[in-house]
């Protein structure tokens, strides 16, 4: 037994966390005080951005609003960022976000949720590519790239351009996809050229999901450069042969990073450092903290980063954060060892991989459209 309010802090609006907000919707214990600390007013679906940049959905479209989940659950949002956490203390640093005013410094919990996803460490970044983190246009977060790429839109209306994307996998690929398909549709002159990092395209997937990848690319005319960039300058990018590729928006889209404020939180941390997790989605170390998606790895079970295991984690974590709260057994949750993968090739066409399966068509991509667009509709409620 508890006795007295017990504060319930999650980190990051991430897609186990919509759920949480919805399950707390519907029960919220009337001695749990929630708060969300997270910096946009809406959480972008990631697996919707390569429709957004095709032209094929509104960015409105891909943006869950927070405010009526967040109200619907009885909470209070903070809009800022976590800077730093001191788990043992059960205080997390804040800074504020979107110029929003009043938000205090640290925040202090009883039981703390983490779902931030990952990041490009821009330090980590600069040393292994100087000049990216300033010239390239870098998809995380995914809110400043869409923000900026309606700019890329209006640049290739005034000239040709050249564009070049670093990493090929399925982000990479997509967005590859995604914006030769619409710079294309508006009749716009534009090269592109994939950089896979010197690996296959692909390189996640069954040798029978790479060759269909290629035969899309080659279908588009899109030059593949098996080289891994080392560098950007203005108006090129520098590859690993000392060659120098000529071009105007070079878009990153390569492997992420743990986030680095967690150095120092004095939570257990995976080698790559994420939050070390076990089959509850719960911190091997401190027991009063969970940790979901890109952010987390489980000690026991680690599985690939992806939306699809996010989503998947939203009903346990819940359901854990719920029974800690109460002081109830904690279930284990087990991921599933394949998911069905659909890599949107532009809007219309999408390869469906499962395991060794694999087939393609615009069946495919109606069916990835349907699974988005009913993710959406069981998360935007509507606003007040
Ligand atoms: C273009 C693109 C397409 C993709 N398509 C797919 C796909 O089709 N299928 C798939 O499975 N995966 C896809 N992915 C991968 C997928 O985006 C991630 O695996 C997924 O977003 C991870 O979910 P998450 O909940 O961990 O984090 P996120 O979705 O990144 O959510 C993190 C949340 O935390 C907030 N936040 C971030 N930092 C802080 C902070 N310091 N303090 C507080 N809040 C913070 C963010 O604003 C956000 O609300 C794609 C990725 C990209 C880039």
């Amino acid at each position: 037994m508890h006795h007295g309010i017990k504060k319930l802090l999650l980190l990051g609006a991430g897609h186990a966390h919509v759920h949480v907000l919805a399950q707390l919707a519907r029960h919220r214990p009337a001695d749990l005080d929630v708060t969300v600390l997270s910096p946009y007013p809406f959480q972008t679906y990631s697996g919707m951005t390569p429709g957004f940049v095709a032209g094929h959905y509104s960015a409105a479209e891909c943006q869950i609003p927070l405010e009526p989940l967040v109200r619907a659950a009885g909470a209070r949002w903070v809009q800022g960022r976590c800077t730093g956490i001191d788990a043992a203390a059960g205080t997390v640093q804040v800074a504020a976000a979107g110029g929003a005013r009043d938000v205090p410094s640290e925040l202090r919990c009883d039981l703390l949720s983490i779902d931030t996803g990952a990041v490009i460490d821009r330090v980590r970044l600069e040393a292994e590519m100087p000049g990216a983190a300033d010239r390239a246009l870098i998809v995380r977060p995914i809110e400043a790239f869409a923000a900026l790429w309606p700019q890329v839109v209006a640049m290739a209306g005034d000239q040709p351009v050249s564009i070049a994307v670093v990493g090929a996998g399925a982000a990479g690929l997509e967005l590859l996809f995604a914006a030769e398909q619409r710079l294309r549709n508006e009749g716009h002159a534009a090269r592109f050229t994939l950089i896979t990092g010197g690996g296959e395209v692909a390189a996640n997937y069954t040798q029978g999901v790479q060759r269909r990848v290629l035969r899309q690319l080659k279908r588009r005319n899109i030059t593949v450069l098996r080289e891994a960039c080392v560098g950007v300058e203005a108006g090129a990018v520098r590859l690993a042969s000392g060659a120098t590729l000529a071009c105007d928006v070079p878009i990153l889209a390569i492997g992420t990073h743990a986030p680095p404020w967690l150095q120092g939180s004095g939570l257990a941390l995976s080698e790559s450092g994420h939050v070390l997790v076990n089959a509850f989605q719960q911190s091997t170390s401190h027991p009063a903290v969970f940790a979901a998606g890109d952010v987390a790895t489980r000690a026991d079970a680690p599985h690939a980063k992806s939306g699809v295991y996010a989503v998947r984690a939203g009903p346990p974590l819940a359901a854990n954060l719920l029974a800690a709260h109460e002081g109830q057994p904690l279930k284990p949750h087990h991921p599933p060892a394949n998911t069905l993968n659909l890599l949107s090739c532009g809007a219309g066409h999408a390869i469906a991989s499962y395991g060794p399966l694999h087939a393609e068509g615009g069946w495919a991509w109606r069916w990835k459209d349907r699974i988005d667009r009913a993710f959406m509709a069981r998360y935007t409620l509507p606003a007040a």
